[in-house]
């Protein structure tokens, strides 16, 4: 299988047009035509000479990313994407409207192999890595099929970023490249179940991107019943580290807390909570989200009366604390819903396909 030439930087590209024996200047070409232009195909590169396309043609794909079906929201216009990969993986992407823009929350890997118990990606295991030109396609696949700007963008979607750890920071600095589609930095946030080590690696990094942990317990025995992670780092360990990566970068970091309902969403628990972040922190932002359910997990998401006392119990701790908005629950909103769906070959109507 041809590798794709979105995964390429610059230095790289600059390398293949002199092995092409082309002259310099074609780099950049060929760099705006991928990046500021985001065209699909090489014959679309039309001031490129027809012999440099056909040797790139003959190495290389231009887009690894094929537009499969996708769902919109009837209710908040947002749109859930389900791309073919060229080895016939599947994988999903989402667009949604906010009052600041357009974000997008993008996959980062085939599967996940970190088994939180209430997730859909997980359940078949991980199955690979996403290529940084994997993900950069997602992002410029929505851009053409919307024409519109994409201001944030949140690694959120199927798989553990810090599990595909060099492919992720080298996508947040191509995505961010000023050459290219130049979303900022702080406009991107990474999310992470807490692998430690790759925290404490990301810190050095020098990148201003935002953090987000997803916590989802305040105590190691109930966060270990959801997240398998938690068996190989306790919460202590992940929390200093994370105090080490805000010493460092100064950037403010999240967490998430998925609320499960009869799991971790009390009134004890969210003083447990209150008081564990505010050891490590001063101030800290809490994200949280009433899980959407999952149709092969027991767990469902919890009544809004209970999300709202859980906030104002946090805010008492002087914690800001944010209830995400319910984004899609009427277009398969949990992440992998669509993509398991799909793959079992019982796409249902409400799909729309090109
Ligand atoms: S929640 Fe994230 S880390 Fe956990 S299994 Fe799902 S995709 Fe993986």
């Amino acid at each position: 299988m041809k590798p794709d030439i979105l995964s390429l930087n610059l230095d790289e590209i600059r390398s293949l047009v002199s092995e092409l024996g082309q002259p310099k200047f074609r780099a950049d070409q060929l760099y705006r035509w991928l990046h500021v232009s985001k065209v699909a195909s090489f014959k679309e590169m039309t001031n490129l000479p027809a012999k440099m396309i056909a040797e790139l043609e003959e190495r290389y794909i231009v887009d690894p990313i094929r537009l499969v079906t996708y769902q919109e929201s009837a209710v908040d216009g947002t749109r859930k994407y389900l791309f073919a990969l060229p080895d016939g993986n599947l994988i999903e992407s989402v667009r949604m409207i906010y009052h600041h823009g357009i974000s997008v929350c993008i996959s980062t890997q085939v599967g996940c192999r970190m088994g939180c118990v209430f997730c859909a990606s997980t359940l078949d295991g991980l199955l690979r890595n996403l290529t940084v030109g994997e993900m950069l396609g997602q992002v410029y696949a929505i851009i053409r099929h919307t024409g519109e700007r994409v201001s944030n963008l949140v690694m959120m979607g199927c798989g553990e970023p810090m599990d595909n750890y060099d492919n992720v920071v080298s996508f947040v600095r191509r995505i961010s490249d000023e050459n290219g589609e130049h979303i900022s930095q702080r406009n991107i946030t990474v999310s992470t179940c807490g692998l430690v080590p790759k925290i404490r690696q990301l810190k050095d990094e020098n990148l201003q991107i935002t953090l987000a942990i997803s916590l989802h317990a305040a105590d190691d025995e109930k966060r270990k019943a959801l997240m398998p992670v938690a068996r190989v780092y306790s919460i202590d360990e992940l929390l200093t580290a994370c105090r080490e990566y805000y010493d460092e970068n100064k950037r403010r970091l999240t967490f998430e807390y998925g609320l499960v309902r009869g799991e971790n969403d009390s009134q004890a628990y969210a003083e447990k909570l209150g008081k564990l972040l505010n050891k490590y922190f001063d101030h800290t932002h809490v994200n949280l989200i009433p899980i959407n359910p999952v149709k092969e997990r027991n767990y469902n998401a919890t009544e809004t009366a209970a999300v709202y006392a859980f906030q104002k119990k946090l805010e008492k701790f002087q914690i800001n604390a944010t209830i995400r908005r319910e984004i899609g629950r009427d277009i398969d909103g949990a992440c992998g819903q669509l993509r398991r769906r799909y793959s079992e070959g019982n796409p249902e109507s409400e799909t729309f396909k090109k």
